[in-house]
């Protein structure tokens, strides 16, 4: 009998989730499927209680569900709780116990670069759910100062509280400085847009950006056109997806294979 993963959003028609799901369960020879799930927020509850029902053994989450999910699980780790997203359900024996992969995700693409976060002041633009696992990250890692800029101030406030780290209004950010910028607002996801001047990206080492769609976005090109590190955040998608693998299957993942999804991956954005 196959046993059967998904992800569920809303909308999740663009996720890359299942061709990286179903292409590692085929090459690791499982006898595992991967669906989407499109979910609306008023169907979340029920949509938990049909994991059960119908035994799917593990879930991705994505927006808008992450956060209200927890609610549903029966257990959650306490790096997600800290964070207060989770992305990942796994199913053990009728038990869902949920997790977050995306800060890991994070951590490595940064580390598959090259670049140290320890000791580095910080900038991360938005403070929506990706921004939680990001400064989460960066946490982690040791950053010496961590600033956080958003549109609705606010939202920055109880997220440098929630974590110990300095807010700031959007319009200071053209006097933003720093080692490391982190573009976390959905701004420039399918449009040609950047949240900042090619000026205020001369004063950084390094930009990623969490939008994968395009590649290039117009952040990473200018980042890049002034001479920072630019990083996408495909490689982010790639290794949070192989944390997931690694909790679903309970193996590490052969280098190998993680070259071939992020392959894929590629292939498949850059045609879009
Ligand atoms: P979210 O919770 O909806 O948050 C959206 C953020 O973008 C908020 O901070 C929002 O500010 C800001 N924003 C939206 N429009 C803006 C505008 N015109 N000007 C300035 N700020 C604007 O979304 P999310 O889950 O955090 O996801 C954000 C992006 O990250 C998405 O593009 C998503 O695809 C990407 N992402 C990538 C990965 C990966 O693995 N690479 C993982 C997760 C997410 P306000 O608070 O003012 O509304």
């Amino acid at each position: 009998m196959y046993e059967v993963y998904g992800v569920i959003g809303y909308p999740v028609g663009h996720s890359l989730s299942p061709l990286m799901h179903n292409l590692a369960f085929r090459e690791l020879m499982l006898k595992a499927v991967y669906g989407a799930f499109e979910v609306k927020p008023k169907d979340l509850e029920v949509a938990i209680k049909g994991v059960k029902a119908l035994n799917i053994k593990g879930l991705s989450v994505t927006v808008p569900h992450k956060e209200e999910v927890i609610k549903f699980l029966d257990e959650v780790e306490d790096k997600a709780l800290e964070i207060g997203a989770v992305n990942t359900i796994l199913n053990e024996e009728g038990k869902l116990k949920g997790f977050n992969t995306d800060w890991i995700g994070f951590l490595k693409a940064l580390e598959e670069e090259g670049i140290e976060v320890k000791n580095k002041k910080v900038v991360i633009l938005g403070a929506g759910g990706a921004s939680k696992a990001v400064v989460y990250a960066v946490k982690m890692a040791q950053a010496c100062e961590i600033e956080i800029f958003n549109r609705t101030y606010e939202k920055a406030l109880e997220l440098a509280q929630k974590f110990g780290i300095k807010a700031k209004p959007w319009e200071d950010l053209k006097e933003a400085f720093g080692d490391l910028i982190i573009q976390t607002t959905s701004v420039g996801l399918n449009s040609w847009e950047s949240p900042v001047e090619e000026e205020v990206l001369t004063r950084f080492k390094v930009a990623f950006d969490l939008v994968y769609t395009p590649l290039k976005t117009k952040f990473l090109s200018l980042a890049e056109k002034v001479g920072c590190v630019a990083i996408d955040g495909l490689k982010m998608l790639l290794y949070q997806g192989v944390e997931q693998l690694k909790i679903w299957t309970k193996k590490e993942l052969p280098l190998n294979l993680i070259n071939l999804i992020k392959e894929t991956l590629y292939k498949e954005v850059s045609q879009r």
